[in-house]
């Protein structure tokens, strides 16, 4: 029998799965998919690799947030590129700012735009370093409005966490602050495709004797007295293990545990009702060989200082992101280029009956005009983009509900609310002993917020099977 079983290979269920299997448990991925990777896996067009939710990584310096938790998976091996000292660049209303590598160099930095706030911006630096729990109950738009006087600072230091969801009534502080504060660390690009992050964990679950079983969508789970006993795929195998870990969406494991008695209504009404993050719409472009040289840092443009407000009504689109994929083959130039705007679900309301490659003609011409105004603003930054595109890829929250099983597509799983904590933000517990939870929904998004609930994931499984 698996000592561990875990459903579905994203990020967190294979940093799980690895962490546990190097502890020498024997454990036993089970992916819905035909790729393992979740949002970290890439595809292959046109003899090229494209990333779906792997931009830059924070933190990965000796000493930093993410550096020895990187170094526990075997992750730090992987070809990481540091980012430009000037890391971010913020261009809003046709203003240009830059976010430096370091506190005290990003202090400076945006010192020298806003000389009359420096005092704020040591005050802010000094909040994000020492960020607690507590602040799950602060709202990050109005501790911001308090920290700045002037409005155009408070939407620049948000810009570029545009790779969240700003939304000013509910993001809470702490959220907003992990969002931030690893790449003012250190900010990193992995050179080649996501999939390599991917291998190595796959990797280190085999080495240890594990499995990772693509094809494996798991649709109910059985209880015995008490315990979760097995996990039924849709190709009929049936798995036992001695814990379960769910790294899939929370609402869609309630539906696999609807014949098991002791998960209480409590659990279910707050998993199925929690409301999603909003998705992306993410152009991929490949350009033309010799035409735009490569640079090491992303892109924030806004037409005006309105990132707290524009998520609800990006149509047509008011903010981008741009983020260069590293040369593979030793040139200046880059081939790869991401565009990234917010897109929340009711955009996609005209589609959601639909599936991959069956959306019809409409829902082509609404992505191509999307990505047409991502490249326009883009050209902010790059004039002369549009005539360097030789391929346009497309995603959509669409995409992102069909290939991952998220609902509504929610680039950032479940939605957190500074106004109600207690509810959104969730342990990785259950009421089920040996079920316990782990993902981008749980408590932080991205790399850094799965990386760490992870470890809090498989500790609890290390403390159990300490005590007995
Ligand atoms: C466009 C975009 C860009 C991003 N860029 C960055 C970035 O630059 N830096 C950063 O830190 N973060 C970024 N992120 C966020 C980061 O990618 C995610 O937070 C993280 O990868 C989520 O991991 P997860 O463990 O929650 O699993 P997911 O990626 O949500 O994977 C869940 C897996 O479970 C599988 N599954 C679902 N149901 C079942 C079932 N019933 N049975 C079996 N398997 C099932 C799915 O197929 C999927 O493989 C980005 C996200 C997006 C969308």
């Amino acid at each position: 029998m698996n000592d561990v079983l875990i459903i579905g290979s994203g990020l967190g269920g294979l940093e799980c799965g690895a962490l546990l299997a190097k502890r020498g448990l024997k454990v036993l991925v089970l992916e819905g998919s035909n790729q393992p990777g979740g949002c970290m896996q890439s595809f292959r067009r046109g003899g090229l690799h494209y990333d779906t939710g792997l931009h830059y990584v924070g933190g990965l310096a000796p000493g930093q947030t993410m550096h020895n938790a990187f170094a526990e998976l075997g992750l730090l091996d992987l070809p990481w590129q540091r980012m430009d000292e000037d890391f971010d660049h913020v261009i809003i209303g046709g203003r240009h700012f830059a976010f430096h590598q370091g506190y005290d160099a990003f202090v400076e930095g945006l010192g020298k735009d806003f000389p009359h706030q420096r005092e704020a911006l040591q005050s802010y630096a000094n909040r994000l370093r020492n960020i607690t729990f507590a602040d799950m109950d602060v709202c990050a738009y109005d501790y911001l409005s308090q920290t700045f006087t002037d409005e155009l600072l408070l939407n620049v230091v948000s810009a570029a966490a545009m790779k969240t969801e700003l939304r000013r009534e509910t993001l809470p502080l702490f959220n907003f602050a992990h969002t931030c504060s690893s790449y003012i660390e250190s900010s990193w690009r992995l050179k080649g495709h996501g999939n390599q992050l991917v291998n190595k964990l796959v990797g280190t679950i085999e080495e240890a004797g594990g499995k990772v079983l693509t094809h494996s969508k798991v649709v109910s789970l059985t209880e015995k007295e008490g315990r979760i006993e097995s996990a039924t795929c849709a190709n009929g195998h049936v798995y036992e293990a001695e814990f379960f870990i769910s790294d899939i969406h929370p609402a869609t494991l309630c539906t696999l545990l609807e014949g098991c008695p002791s998960v209480r209504k409590a659990f279910r009404r707050r998993m199925t009702m929690a409301e999603n993050t909003c998705g992306m719409f993410t152009a991929q472009l490949c350009i033309k060989r010799g035409a735009l040289r490569y640079f090491a840092h992303n892109v924030f443009i806004y037409d005006k200082p309105n990132v707290w407000t524009m998520t609800e009504e990006n149509n047509p689109v008011k903010g981008v992101m741009i983020s260069a994929r590293v040369p593979e083959d030793g040139s200046d130039c880059l081939r790869q280029l991401d565009l990234l705007t917010p897109m929340p679900w009711h955009e996609c309301s005209a589609w959601t009956q639909t599936t991959v490659g069956r959306r019809g003609e409409d829902y082509k011409k609404f992505c191509q005009r999307k990505a047409e105004q991502c490249i326009a603003m883009a050209e902010q930054y790059i004039p002369g983009l549009h005539e360097m595109v030789e391929q346009c890829y497309t995603s959509t929250p669409l995409t992102y509900r069909d290939y991952l099983g998220s609902p509504e597509g929610g680039a950032f799983g479940m939605r957190k609310d500074c106004r109600a904590s207690l509810l959104s933000f969730h342990s990785v517990s259950t009421t089920l002993p040996n079920l316990l939870l782990t993902g981008q929904s749980i408590m932080l998004p991205g790399i850094e917020g799965v990386t760490m609930t992870a470890f809090e994931t498989c500790s609890k499984i290390t403390q159990d099977k300490a005590r007995h």
